[in-house]
């Protein structure tokens, strides 16, 4: 066994470090990222059936109630309570029926019932539902047996929503529900934020594009196919933003201060992959500083510690510029820091209020190693035995092994203080997906 020898050399900071100083939390990072960016303001007014999954810019009021008058839940007879003497027992004369969509027209007079169906309107002069199937009914009239609750069966006016109550407050993301809800009030319109535009560019000159032709040959000696393009298409498509593509960018400062450039002049973001660790610093790190005011920021997380943010000013500088976010080049890190930070900013930037990540406690089925001082998001596996969360890593957890990304259903969230997960322990995770659609 060799024993370690004292270096000679200065080191500096580096992943490898057990304990890095100086290093910035996660949340703070969050913190930080959402203290700076604002809401988009400009906004456009759409049909209901083409503002799916987006963020109203105003509150709506409900114009009226709904349901807009009071209807049976059931199929049966509506009658006034008080009709029922105390001992539960009458015969009342049938004078009409209530279908959904026609309205029974009169008013029922003392021993009078009528029958109703589903979401028929009550009658006036009716306050309460007697099911069908505790009944025996005629032509002309129907007996009922047994007591009946007042009020029972029918939907009272306004019990989903009370005409003039806030419905929904700017800022609110526009879902099925949400959908449904706005065409119920009768609002065909709406008045929404614009998209957020995300202008996207990789770094490298060890980088292919993908032709259509490719079709599996290998890249040339020492190079690799961009396949964070394709990661970052995919996860910004998930949003919804409007997504521009600057292409390939190479390691080389003149022409990643124009792609720089040409996204702030475009785009609310501008999102990077590659080249903001220290060994690229001297080239892409100096445009960067450049063009803008960019922070480089080593986080404590793993994988994911370098990552540059900040603004980048339009060419004639009056415009207030775009904000940036340089991610690592490596696949999973990419995907890990936007999942952590670009999500939450893009979800800033479209007007949606803030919120932190979902992270679920589970327990572990697998040894996880695990250095103290840092948040991992190793990937995982997780299912529900017997009642209860747990997770199983997926194995090696390399920030190049984008096969493990799509292997796991989640991320493990491992706390900055633990020094390593034991089968059993406890630990959080944030699944890859939700139950709503969008
Ligand atoms: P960098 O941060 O630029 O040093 O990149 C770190 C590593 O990530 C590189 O050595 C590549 O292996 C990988 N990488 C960088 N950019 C990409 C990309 N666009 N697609 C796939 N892998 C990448
Ligand atoms: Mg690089």
């Amino acid at each position: 066994m060799s024993e370690e020898r004292p270096s000679s050399i200065e080191r500096e900071p580096s992943c490898e470090d057990v304990v890095e100083p100086a290093l910035l939390p996660v949340i703070e990072a969050r913190r930080r990222i959402a203290a700076r960016l604002v809401p988009l303001a400009e906004r456009e007014t759409l049909a209901l059936a083409d503002a799916a999954a987006r963020v109203l810019a105003e509150d709506v009021n409900a114009p009226f109630d709904v349901p807009a008058r009071a209807n049976s839940a059931m199929d049966g007879y509506a009658i006034d309570r008080v009709s029922i003497p105390a001992t539960g027992e009458a015969t009342l004369t049938l004078v009409g029926t209530a279908w959904a969509g026609r309205p029974f027209a009169g008013r029922l007079a003392a021993g009078q019932a009528v029958r109703i169906f589903t979401g028929g309107v009550m009658p006036d002069g009716a306050d309460t539902v007697v099911i069908q199937e505790h009944v025996a009914a005629d032509e002309a009239s129907v007996r009922i047996d047994a007591d009946v609750t007042p009020g029972r069966n029918v939907r009272a006016a306004g019990e989903d929503v009370a005409a003039g109550q806030r419905v929904f407050t700017a800022g609110h993301r526009l879902g099925a529900a949400e959908l449904g809800v706005l065409a119920s009030l009768g609002i065909g319109r709406v008045t929404v934020l614009r998209r957020v535009r995300v202008a996207c560019f990789t770094t490298g000159d060890e980088l292919r594009s993908l032709a259509t032709d490719t079709d599996g040959a290998p890249p040339p000696d020492g190079c690799l196919y961009d396949s964070n393009r394709y990661t970052l298409a995919a996860l910004l498509a998930g949003l919804g933003v409007e997504t521009i593509d600057l292409g390939i960018v190479p390691d080389e400062p003149a022409a990643t201060r124009q792609a720089l450039r040409e996204g702030a002049r475009r785009a609310d973001l501008v999102v990077t992959s590659g080249g903001i660790s220290a060994g690229d610093a001297d080239f892409v790190t100096r445009a960067f500083h450049e063009v803008g005011d960019v922070a480089f920021w080593k986080i404590a997380m793993r994988p994911g510690r370098p990552l540059a943010f900040g603004f980048i000013g339009k060419d004639d500088d009056a415009a207030p510029g775009a904000a940036f976010f340089g991610l690592p080049g490596n696949p999973v890190a990419v995907m890990v820091t936007f999942l952590q930070f670009v999500q939450p900013a893009i979800r800033r930037l479209s007007g949606r209020p803030d919120r932190e990540p979902l992270v679920l406690p589970a327990r572990s089925l697998s040894t996880l190693r695990k250095s103290p001082g840092r948040v991992e998001y190793q990937r995982g596996v997780m299912r529900v035995e017997e009642g209860e969360l747990v997770v199983a890593s997926t194995g090696k957890q390399g920030a190049g092994r984008l096969s493990s990304m799509s292997a796991a259903n989640c991320l493990i969230v491992i706390d900055t203080d633990v020094d390593g997960v034991a089968p059993g322990d406890r630990v959080g995770v944030q699944p890859f997906e939700g139950l709503m659609p969008g």
